[in-house]
């Protein structure tokens, strides 16, 4: 078990392009920690540095209490998942499993009940004899998660471990090795850019923007006190709704078109703002806020209705019990509703 420390980290790689912007935080023993953001914001570069497969440039990096910056991955004490599970096509389950403990020369009858118990954990037994080829995308996700518990590693390390899944399957997979985690305790980084893994997973998100970190939070945190604009727009989908917005004498939101809100903007705000809201903060029918619909998708359990509000575009979304037409309708906003950003650093105020 181990926490890991990253200390003014930073990447530039040799042709210049700072892939990580410093950046300090601390994963606690036994933490789920997801990083997310989309595609080229730093998350593999960030994960590979803590795995050892890239060298970091500035910082300190601590697993436990050792700076292990030099030190070689097979030293870490660490095991990674990857997308494409690198397993061996020729060799059976149950040797793809047991591939790490072989090469540190341990035991076979210890290896033996090593991969026997992860396999009962995975609900592998019957397939030890199988190779790769013989299992669903599933089961071979299975074997690198197995190949990961046996060696009992400090830190487990995923990167876009479910990505080459069918939807359903990723649904199923992403509780299966959240349980696991929490089952063996071990400390886990997990790199995704979908934001329902990451949210569905997390103790903590991380939440990266061309090699920066926008907020760290619990997933609860991130999605109700999004940190920026940005935050505000990848976590949550449909994401949230930003329309510009002046702020008056008395702290009034006013939309462009002069619709006023009924959330007030907090002391010290400019007097250009962007709110945002949450597509589901509205409720329908009963408040006096012009909402025009043009489309209606319907989900099956929820409904989301696409128009424009104030001048600019915005989404809501309802129950399936709740009815709505294309048309105007008018509309309230839950209570602590409005979120409010400066337009210029697009961070919360
Ligand atoms: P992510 O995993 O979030 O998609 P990466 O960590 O792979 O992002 O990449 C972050 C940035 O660093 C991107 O701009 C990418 O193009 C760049 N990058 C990745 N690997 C290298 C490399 N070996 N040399 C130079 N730039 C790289």
């Amino acid at each position: 078990m181990a926490q890991v420390t990253l200390e003014q980290v930073r990447k530039v790689y040799p042709n210049g392009n700072e892939a990580v912007q410093t950046c300090s935080f601390e994963i606690p023993d036994g933490e789920f920690v997801v990083l997310v953001g989309p595609s080229g914001c730093g998350k593999s570069t960030l994960l590979r540095m803590v795995a050892g497969r890239e060298e970091i440039s500035d910082g300190s990096l601590y697993i436990g209490d050792n700076i292990v910056n030099d030190v070689d991955p097979a030293d870490r004490n660490i095991a990674m998942v990857f997308q494409n599970y690198a397993l061996y096509p020729h060799m059976t389950v149950e040797r793809n499993m047991g591939y790490g403990l072989r090469n540190r020369g341990i035991p076979k009858a210890e290896i033996a009940e090593k991969v026997r118990e992860a396999a009962s954990m995975l609900n592998l037994t019957e397939f030890l004899e199988r190779r790769p080829s013989q299992l669903s995308g599933g089961q071979r996700q299975r074997v690198a998660m197995g190949r990961a518990i046996v060696r009992q590693p400090e830190l487990f390390l995923f990167d876009e471990p479910l990505s080459n899944l069918d939807a359903k399957l990723r649904n199923q997979m992403r509780i299966e090795i959240k349980a696991l985690q929490r089952r063996l305790g071990t400390t886990a980084v997990y790199v995704t850019h979908d934001q329902v893994e990451a949210m569905t997973m997390a103790d903590r998100i991380i939440v990266l923007n061309q090699g920066r970190i926008e907020q760290i939070g619990t997933p609860s945190d991130v999605y109700n006190h999004p940190a920026s604009t940005f935050v505000a727009s990848f976590i949550g989908a449909p994401p949230m709704n930003l329309l510009p917005a002046s702020v008056g004498a008395d702290q009034a939101l006013t939309l462009a078109d002069g619709t006023v809100l009924s959330g007030r903007a907090p002391e010290g705000a400019p007097a250009s703002v962007l709110v945002g809201v949450r597509p589901e903060d509205v409720v329908l029918g009963s408040g006096d806020i012009p909402f025009t619909i043009d489309i209606i998708e319907e989900l099956g359990a929820l409904r989301l209705l696409h128009g424009r509000l104030g001048g600019a575009a915005f989404s809501v979304s309802i129950g399936k019990d709740e009815q709505a037409e294309t048309g105007e309708v008018k509309i309230g906003l839950k209570q602590g509703a409005v979120h409010v950003f400066d337009p210029t650093s697009e961070r919360r105020i």
